[in-house]
């Protein structure tokens, strides 16, 4: 008999035909998460299991819940796919347990076994009403549900089943780069995008001495708290000063938001070249605020042919909130240092811009040249939850 962490790939499995890359990188992304422990991986196309030291239990089990790609994990006891190992086994389990009613679930995938699901569930059922006392079967709101899997040479019994993040493993989609700013939304798009396997890295535009080193380094901390569901994750930083001081020295001030998000665009547009990234992602919601509304996004999206992915452009900000909640980034986020969008924002920005109102201000000035300079100067940060960067300390 033998404890192991039982992972179900959930979504996986309705990839036929991508199942193998799927199994794979998930397999990979465990074993960098749980690399500091002594630990067994096995699988095949259907489940995985982990053999652990018993006094990493907990902490690995923490680990998992941090994985994109499981639907389900449990802890069970893999016994020998034979009548008298699984009764006595079960029966071991089920004395440690406290209850009254019950039920027994049998998944059967090896079908030479000689009894079928509900014969064996039957009879197992009968090993615990004659050898527990005082137990019940009850088949709808049972106390405890034990549930047993019988493959071709192992089984596996267990009466707990923890929910996973669920989503696809990271690395299952391509490279995105995603436009993180200090605030709530864009770690949450972020989270969603991970969740959907696509390997996301950072771009941050900064523009000093308007914006300070500890906005900085706040979004230093947002990236690292992402970096638990993607070992690592690179951060760009953008010297952007030079474009947003030009913007708002030439441009229509009404207009000044809506033509420093094309620069962005356009400059994210580059990166992704450059780094051969497919989407850009941002943490745009739509109607949030004026750079927002369909209008608005539809002529700053005009600069680029790339796909811009928003996954929280339908949440509403308390359904962002929830999620930046649980993602732990929200105190962070809600740190009261100034982001480049909010130094310099307009009285009246524009709802509903004009796209050749926006080229005549765009005419005013060399972004072209300024673009390529920022994109020399920019910072490189790659960074993980485990690097304790200067940054963190000052926080
Ligand atoms: P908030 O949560 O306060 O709305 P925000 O980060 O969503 O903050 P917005 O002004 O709504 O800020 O900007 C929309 C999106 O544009 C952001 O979610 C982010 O993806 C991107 N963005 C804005 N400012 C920056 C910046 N300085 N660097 C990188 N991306 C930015
Ligand atoms: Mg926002």
């Amino acid at each position: 008999m033998e404890k192991v962490i039982l992972i179900k790939y959930g979504e996986l499995t309705t990839k036929k035909g991508n199942r193998n890359f799927f199994v794979h990188t998930l397999t990979e992304n465990i074993k960098t998460k749980l690399k500091n422990y002594p630990i067994v991986i096995k699988k095949d196309l259907s489940r995985m299991t982990i053999t652990f030291d018993e006094e990493n239990l907990t902490s690995i089990l923490e680990k998992i819940n941090e994985v994109f790609g499981i639907h389900a994990y449990h802890v069970a006891y893999k016994v020998p796919s034979i009548l008298e190992d699984m009764q006595s086994e079960m029966l071991t389990m089920l004395k440690n347990e406290e209850f009254t009613t019950f039920k027994i679930e049998v998944k059967r995938s090896d079908k030479m076994f000689p009894m079928d699901s509900m014969e064996l569930s039957r009879y197992l059922g009968g090993v615990v009403l004659k050898n527990l006392k005082g137990k019940k079967v009850d088949v709808h709101h049972p106390e405890v549900l034990f549930q047993v899997e019988l493959c071709k040479d192992y089984t596996y019994l267990y009466t707990n089943s923890i929910k996973g993040l669920g989503g696809y493993p990271v690395g299952t989609q391509p490279k995105s780069l995603a436009m993180l700013s200090g605030g709530i939304d864009s770690p949450v798009a972020i989270y969603l995008a991970l969740k959907r396997g696509i390997k996301v890295d950072a771009v941050y535009f900064e523009a000093i001495p308007h914006t300070s080193l500890e906005a900085r380094e706040k979004v230093i901390t947002l990236t690292r708290k992402l970096a638990k569901y993607k070992n690592k994750i690179t951060l760009y930083v953008v010297p952007f000063t030079e474009i947003q001081e030009a913007i708002y020295q030439k441009g229509n001030s009404e207009y000044c938001i809506t033509i420093m998000r094309r620069m962005m665009y356009r400059i994210m547009d580059r990166l992704c070249k450059k780094h051969k990234a497919m989407a850009i992602i941002n943490g745009e919601s739509i109607g949030q605020v004026a750079s927002q509304t369909l209008n608005s996004m539809a002529v700053i999206n005009e600069v680029t042919n790339m796909p811009v992915i928003r996954p929280v452009a339908c949440l509403d900000k308390l359904e962002i909130i929830d999620i930046a909640k649980k993602i732990d980034t929200y105190e962070t986020s809600i740190l009261p240092y100034e982001d480049c969008c909010t130094v310099f924002v307009p009285k009246h920005p524009v709802i509903n811009p004009v796209l050749d109102e926006c080229l005549k201000n765009e005419e005013k000035f060399d972004y072209e040249a300024m673009i390529e300079k920022a994109i020399e100067n920019i910072l490189v940060f790659p960074i993980t939850i485990e690097d304790k960067s200067k940054y963190e300390n000052l926080l």
